[in-house]
């Protein structure tokens, strides 16, 4: 199947689910997970309808920004995010999603400042509570927000989760239910941020349609995009 059927039947898929559970398709964003894709595979989903790609990789991102390959699209990181690469990716990227640290709010504050703008940001929320994820307990989650309150060059605008792999159909519901119940409670909570959370992430290849039911506002799919992606590192 070319790229450009799939990228149709994903959002058809993504319709249904909306559909199915009454919301209106139009608030939900299909992220495409772009990572070990080519300049032209990303130049060929977008002009098949995709509208923002999702990278993991700060080199990867580097490469396909110099190469202009997201032209006509808006990019997110949405992979593990070390300080010292903060630099490359404020001002640049639409959106960071994987912030997971106080001590990387501060480096992309500082880099924000820096450059005079304000870069959004989501939380990543390790809401299975697994030793190998990156993301925070959801009990850290207001002491983090009221930190970025704070902060003049950051605005939190929602929160991102990966729960763990699930072992059956619908393995990850009560991860969604849990992600979108936090998502309303820091809403309500957090009168600063009030205004600007309004961005809930989660769901992929194998459950997007789930957390589209429990609320997602925006859904990251690689594989059922591009097709299986060989084996690779966990990070970089
Ligand atoms: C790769 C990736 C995805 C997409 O995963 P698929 O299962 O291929 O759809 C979503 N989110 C993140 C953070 C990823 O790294």
């Amino acid at each position: 199947m070319s790229v450009r059927e799939c990228v149709e039947r994903v959002q058809a898929r993504i319709r249904a689910a909306a559909e199915a559970a009454g919301r209106d398709s139009a608030g939900i964003t299909l992220v495409a997970a772009t990572k070990v894709q080519t300049s032209e595979t990303i130049r060929e989903a977008i002009a098949a309808g995709i509208t923002c790609c999702g990278e993991n990789r700060v080199q990867e991102f580097n490469a396909h920004w110099k190469d202009n390959a997201y032209e006509g699209a808006k990019v997110h990181f949405i992979g593990h995010l070390q300080r010292n690469k903060v630099k490359y990716l404020v001002g640049k990227v639409d959106l960071i999603e994987s912030v997971d640290s106080l001590p990387l709010l501060d480096a992309i504050e500082n880099r924000a400042e820096k450059l005079g703008v304000v870069q959004d940001i989501l939380i990543e929320v390790n809401v299975g509570g697994e030793a190998s994820k990156s993301g925070v307990e959801p009990e850290q989650l207001p002491a983090l927000l009221e930190m970025a309150a704070k902060l003049p060059g950051v605005r939190v605008r929602g929160l991102m989760a990966i729960p763990p792999a699930a072992q059956e159909p619908g393995g990850n519901l009560e991860y969604f239910r849990r992600m979108y119940q936090l998502f309303v409670d820091m809403r309500e909570k957090i009168v600063d941020n009030k205004n600007t959370m309004d961005i809930l992430s989660m769901g992929m290849s194998g459950d997007f349609e789930d957390a589209i039911a429990c609320g997602a506002t925006q859904v990251r799919v690689g594989t059922a995009l591009f097709g299986k992606r060989p084996p690779m590192r966990s990070n970089g």
